[in-house]
């Protein structure tokens, strides 16, 4: 299995990993507070010096935009023919409050065992890591002074923050960015014995819809029963948004949707049962969801609404017998390939006219206009070879597909360059990513290294026709 000297030189060089996790972690780059946007900049700063410590040629930091600042590092293989990968991933980290919920301190990295606990140890700094060490392990394991292919890697700066300006970026350096595949590490794997690839990411259209009714608070023995009352058109609203089958019921919210395979149906029924420890880790008491699907199916293959928050008239101590003026609820609908977030705006902005009574002035505030699905096909020569190089790392383990619930700036990147994109993450369910103690496996970053290093082979043996095919 290590005949090729991959997993032994990765072996041998587990303490470089440390130590430059070690470094990387201590700076506090949380895009989302503004004070710390000085040490985004020096982790920008700190990933362009390991970089160039590890032997790339190009390295930049990207700041000309209104974006946090970004690395671009390139690495030109000497074969002319070599395809080009365009690694995705983001430096900076989530917030760290509550601080009392740590048990150590979130920027002073921690082993503990197998281990490490530090902010931004999974999301995303540990996967970045892994990288300059498989690129590492695949020089020395094929005697190369250039990489099989040419890479490129984008390292955003304010993922974190919703990637506000991500498409903006894209948009300046799309020339820079062309690319054969682009492989996406900001994503994790079932288990650490259940090797897996991330298939799809939903995309997002989110809303605050504002009901007005009178234009002042009356008194509900004066007026009640008289008038039409926003906090009782707004739950009605909200209670017609799922049917009893949890199907929602938006016009048109499910024309577009890319239905499951029976053979996708299949692998993700291959996914052990969790749904134990799914109610364990939302610390909920009970599943619910759409008819007819399973948990990871609903989270990833499904689209959905749900109700974010929901107010209106009186909140204070005591009691205030009025019919409010005014009442609102925030929605957000998770969305699946082949859904068009502008068809979603349309069909939502249907569904609240439809629901809204005589009498009330209807008003929705959409954040932004929404991100799309990304959808990874099964099947393709870039995925094959992707599932063959995690494969490897994990002693030949069949590696499944999975989709995660959340969304993120692969669609648009992926939409940017044209060409196909996979996900190579090695993060676990239980790294609490963006919570207290979040941590990072060791042992899932050396078989992430392990799987970079045999991929780049797997890539340049391909070459840039197959890997462009769909
Ligand atoms: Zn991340």
């Amino acid at each position: 299995m290590t005949t090729d000297g991959i997993r032994s030189f990765i072996d041998d060089h587990r303490g470089d990993l440390l130590a430059d996790l070690d470094q990387w972690l201590r700076i506090p780059g949380i895009s989302a507070q503004p004070d710390r946007h000085d040490d985004v900049r020096r982790s920008a700063e700190w990933f362009v010096d390991a970089a160039r410590r590890a032997g790339f040629p190009t390295v930049e930091i990207w700041d000309d935009g209104p974006w946090l600042p970004a690395v671009y590092a390139e690495w030109p293989s000497a074969d002319p023919d070599a395809p080009t990968v365009l690694v995705y991933g983001h430096h900076d980290v989530q917030p760290v409050d509550p601080l009392e919920l740590w048990h150590t301190d979130p920027f002073d990295p921690t082993v503990d065992g197998d281990l490490l606990r530090a902010r931004g140890a999974s999301d995303d700094k540990g996967q970045l890591l892994f990288h300059l060490l498989g690129l590492q392990a695949h020089l020395a394991a094929t005697g190369r002074d250039t990489p099989a292919v040419t890479l490129k890697y984008v390292i955003e700066g304010e993922e974190e923050s919703g990637s506000p300006h991500f498409e903006e970026l894209l948009e300046r350096h799309r020339d820079r960015l062309a690319c054969d595949v682009v492989v996406v590490t900001d994503t994790g794997m079932i288990a650490a014995d259940v090797p897996s690839t991330v298939t799809g990411m939903r995309g997002l259209v989110a809303a605050t819809v504002a009901f007005h009714g009178p234009d002042l608070d009356l008194h509900s023995g004066v007026f009640g029963g008289a008038v039409p009352n926003p906090a009782t058109g707004i739950a009605r609203l909200v209670a017609a948004l799922h049917d009893e089958q949890g199907r929602v019921q938006v016009p048109g919210f499910y024309d577009d949707v890319l239905e499951l395979t029976e053979p996708e149906r299949e692998l993700f029924a291959k996914v052990p049962d969790d749904d134990a420890e799914f109610l364990k880790v939302a610390q909920s008491r009970a599943l619910h969801g759409e008819a007819g699907f399973s948990t990871l199916e609903r989270i990833g293959a499904r689209p959905t609404a749900e109700v974010n928050g929901l107010g209106g008239g009186y909140q204070g101590a005591g009691h205030k017998t009025i019919v409010p003026s005014d009442a609102f609820v925030k929605l957000s609908f998770r969305l699946v390939a082949d859904q068009d977030p502008a068809a979603i705006i349309k069909g939502v902005e249907r569904f609240v006219s439809d629901h809204t009574p005589a009498g009330i002035v209807a008003q929705i505030e959409w954040e932004g206009a929404g991100v799309r699905a990304c959808l990874v096909p099964l099947g393709t020569p870039a995925y094959d070879a992707l599932t063959a190089a995690i494969s490897a790392a994990f002693d030949g383990a069949e590696v499944l597909p999975t989709r995660e619930g959340g969304s993120g700036p692969e669609a648009a990147l992926q939409a940017a360059v044209g060409v196909p994109l996979v996900f190579l993450g090695v993060g676990l369910p239980d790294d609490q990513i963006h919570a207290p103690n979040e941590k990072v496996s060791l042992p899932m970053l050396y078989k992430g290294a392990e799987a970079t290093a045999r991929l780049w082979a797997g890539y340049a043996a391909l070459g840039r026709e197959a890997l462009r095919s769909a």
